[in-house]
């Protein structure tokens, strides 16, 4: 069975859209990619930090998940990261009204022991030394190291960014966030340069526009499942990534053809995700749901076309 490493924030969110407002839920770029990643028959492990204020059934429910929690410290005197955004009403966009980073400010991850010959590594959203580290703490060359980041980071430490770009196989970033780190405005050309850093697979999110996978010059488009609702956005783009991951660590295929199947499966459970706030959705779902939606993606996707 594979095992995969998760690093990323386990984070307290208030999220703000036209249909509520929440107030501290539980949150965080590992968690969404953790739950994502627990329907797969793969061993996962989350690496973060919490404060003693992080409430102790937060932990329990990822354990029981089956999410192994060891390298999640808890600095018992510090105060969980906490992060706050409003959407806007077409749900596209957001402001982030807050990022606190408290314990995340001196954080230094500690991968377990167990888990230092994983072959994948997700790289969640946190800061790139911190991602960088976690690299550093394997015994041997992963199989495959996926990275997903933020415009948060491309501000504030760019060039620690562009160290860990460089060091990885996959890269998850949303469309405005490819644009700011290449300075283009086509994705085409935006996912070359990003090529150019390092990463041989580029994965670009458009929210409800769907996903692109460029390697070399191939390229694969899947849509996002039209919904009739859309609740809450937060932990989509996460989701996504913790499907990508989770479904190649599963399959243990790393090749262009399976990282479609990763992508219709990443694209299945962000679909979900939105439904409702936070993680509320992702904690319920069932296999017997996820696969329901599976074919309803394939119906959605399948043509037979004839060229003649
Ligand atoms: P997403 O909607 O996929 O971009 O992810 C939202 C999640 O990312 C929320 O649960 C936040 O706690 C977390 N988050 C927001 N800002 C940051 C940041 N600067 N670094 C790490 N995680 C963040």
């Amino acid at each position: 069975m594979s095992k995969l490493v998760i690093v990323g924030t386990v984070a307290f969110d208030a999220i703000e859209t036209p249909f509520g407002k929440t107030d501290k839920i539980l949150g965080g770029a590992a968690t969404f990619i953790g739950l994502a990643a627990s329907h797969f028959n793969i061993e996962l492990a989350a690496v973060s930090v919490v404060g003693g204020d992080f409430p102790q059934e937060y932990l329990d429910l990822l354990s029981n998940k089956n999410i192994n929690i060891d390298g999640i410290e808890i600095i018992k005197e510090g105060k969980t990261f906490f992060w706050s955004g409003k959407y806007h009403n077409d749900m596209n966009s957001r402001d982030t009204l807050a990022t606190e980073l408290n314990v995340l400010a001196d954080f230094n991850p500690s991968v377990p022991d167990s888990f230092k010959n994983a072959e994948f590594v997700m790289l969640g959203n946190l800061h790139p030394l911190v991602q960088l580290s976690v690299l550093e703490q394997m015994q041997q060359k992963p199989k495959l190291v996926v990275l997903d980041t933020m415009n948060f980071w491309m501000d504030c430490a760019l060039e620690d960014l562009k160290k860990v770009i460089g060091k990885v196989d996959v890269i998850t970033i949303n469309d405005e966030e490819a644009r700011q780190l290449s300075g283009e405005y086509s994705l085409v050309v935006a996912a070359r340069k990003i090529h150019e850093m390092g990463p041989k697979y580029v994965v670009i999110k458009k929210g409800e526009h769907g996903a692109l996978l460029f390697h070399k010059e191939n390229v694969f488009f899947a849509p996002a499942l039209p919904l009739e609702e859309v609740f809450d956005p937060t932990g989509a783009g996460d989701t996504f990534a913790g499907g990508f991951i989770g479904y190649l660590a599963n399959t243990n295929d790393i090749s262009f053809e399976n990282m479609k199947n990763a992508i219709i499966y990443g694209s299945t459970l962000a679909s979900f995700c939105v439904e409702k706030f936070g993680t509320e959705r992702m904690i319920q779902l069932s296999q017997d749901e996820i696969y329901k939606r599976l074919k309803q993606f394939k119906n959605l996707t399948q043509f037979d076309i004839a060229l003649t």
